[in-house]
């Protein structure tokens, strides 16, 4: 029997391979030889089939709410005239805002493909919840793993014979992420109106998910033979692009990028110098399409999750039963300005209440919040009082379990013991895509669906895939009038 189980653990990793799920074997330093299977969840993952629905519906109001907030300058300058004072990498992407702003814009197409993240929530007697974790301006990554991981989860489960229960309308729904993404850069290039251009994706020299960026590239080229595309990395893009006399963007001379979509530039990481500044600032004020453009990167940071954190103040950009919606799926959240009596009140709360709380800076893409007990500790560490700012309180999400299995490509297989014969208890976050895309007064284009669905251990705090804290799931919707949730959850 555990024979058996080893086999069929070995064949569903070789599986995983074999499709294309792969990262770069980071224990092979400076060796691009080697890549591991990207870690994946042996099963679908359940979820209410009414929050599901829930998130895709709000998912345009918040790219509209995201565009809202772009345009709105004055608005961006207020909220965050407190972080901006003690955080230098939210300081510069807003210099780098005000400078093209002063000068004119050279290109009034503006957009963004992001994605908003859910973890389903726990309520005292009542049934699950939705709750919004944030939503993510660049770090939007994944849409072709999760696609592929739905189709390996559907295969696996069609080898195996596995059935779905007829009771309790229980759907494995199609993800189309990837067509979000590459339907969003093909209308963005068509948006530049010009033929023989590329888009730029702006990468780092060595990426572990270097195979979601190549699946990228091949998929727009099976679409869209005349759209090249050119992989550059950040840190070097200095040494090879320029502007034309009209504002081009050019790379190595003689490329015109009518698009540059962003992989990375969200983690003051990727800035080793001021080299990337400039590099920033030279592409915002050029005449190619930025997905994100800056504005649109600063609209996604936390601070905003904070200062609109009820439907009324959502009014400012959304209609009222848009932001009845969106509000839905909120969490508690706190000031930390120093030098205001709403961010003295939620230091009290911090140091008070830490244990239900998160800490979080204005950045996305991982590694970066303080949890719990911790959160005094780092609070009472901060120079000055000033140094608050930067950090936003949420209330922390209290997640069901699912009873699920990973598939690390850590994992060894041992003759006495099998992965798949323990008990596992895991967590998934949710996330939708989307897409928008706008000039000085019409909304171009909004467009949302698709998912990835990512789960981790209970107790472990961060979601990233790529930095091996999780395993890109995929889903399984069910009627929960008909099916009591503490059946599939702890
Ligand atoms: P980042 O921008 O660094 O990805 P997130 O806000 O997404 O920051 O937080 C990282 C991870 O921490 C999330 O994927 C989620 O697993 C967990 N997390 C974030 N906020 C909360 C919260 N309020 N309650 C519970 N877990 C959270
Ligand atoms: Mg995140």
């Amino acid at each position: 029997m555990e024979n058996d189980t080893n086999q069929t653990q070995t064949r569903i990793i070789s599986d995983t391979v074999c499709s294309g799920l792969v990262l770069l074997d980071k224990s092979h330093k400076d060796d691009d030889n080697h890549v591991v299977h990207l870690p994946i969840t042996l099963f679908p993952s359940p979820i209410p089939r009414r929050l599901y629905s829930h998130c895709q519906q709000i998912q345009q109001s918040i790219s509209k709410l995201m565009l809202g907030i772009a345009r709105d300058i004055p608005f961006i300058s207020s909220s965050l005239s407190e972080v901006l004072k003690v955080d230098e990498f939210t300081k510069s992407m807003f210099d780098v805002m005000m400078t093209v702003e002063r000068e004119g814009l050279a290109q009034p197409v503006i957009s963004c493909i992001n994605r908003a993240d859910y973890l389903l929530n726990k309520t005292e007697a009542g049934p699950l919840g939705v709750r919004q974790v944030e939503v993510n301006a660049i770090a939007s990554g994944m849409s072709t793993h999760c696609c592929r991981t739905e189709h390996v989860h559907r295969l696996l489960m069609q080898k195996y014979d596995i059935k779905l229960p007829a009771a309790g309308c229980y759907e494995v729904p199609q993800n189309n992420s990837k067509t979000i993404k590459i339907d969003g850069l093909m209308e963005l290039y068509d948006c530049y109106k010009k033929h023989n251009c590329y888009i730029l994706m702006v990468t780092e020299e060595r990426n572990f998910n270097f195979s979601e960026h190549a699946a990228i590239e091949f998929e727009l080229l099976e679409r869209r033979p005349d759209i090249k595309l050119v992989r550059k990395d950040f840190v070097d893009l200095h040494l090879c692009m320029s502007l034309g006399p009209n504002k081009e963007l050019l790379i190595d001379d003689s490329k015109e990028i009518a698009v540059v979509y962003y992989r990375i530039g969200y983690d003051p990481s990727h800035y080793t110098s001021e080299l990337q500044w400039q590099t920033r600032l030279k592409i915002e004020r050029s005449r190619a399409i930025k997905c994100p453009s800056i504005n649109f990167h600063l609209s996604g940071v936390k601070k905003f999750q904070q200062v609109l954190n009820d439907s009324e103040k959502l009014e400012k950009f959304l209609t009222p039963l848009e932001a009845t919606a969106v509000a839905e799926t909120f969490c508690k959240f706190w000031s930390l300005d120093a030098d205001t009596d709403e961010g003295k009140r939620g230091y009290q709360v911090a140091i008070r209440d830490h244990k239900r709380l998160v800490l979080k800076p204005q950045r996305e893409g991982g590694g970066n919040n303080i949890y719990g007990s911790d959160i005094p500790l780092y609070l009472e560490r901060q120079v000055k009082p000033e140094d608050r700012s930067q950090y936003i309180l949420m209330e922390y999400i209290d997640a069901p379990k699912e009873l699920n299995w990973h598939i690390f490509p850590t994992d060894k297989l041992k003759s006495d013991q099998s992965i798949l014969l323990n008990d596992s208890a895991l967590v998934s976050e949710l996330g939708i895509y989307g897409c928008i895309i706008a000039n000085e007064t019409t909304t171009l284009c909004n467009r949302s669906g698709g998912y990835l669905m990512r789960s981790k251990k209970p107790g472990v705090h961060e979601g990233g895939v790529a930095a091996g804290h999780a395993a890109v799931s995929s889903l399984i919707t069910y009627d929960d009038e008909v099916v009591d949730s503490s059946t599939l959850f702890i």
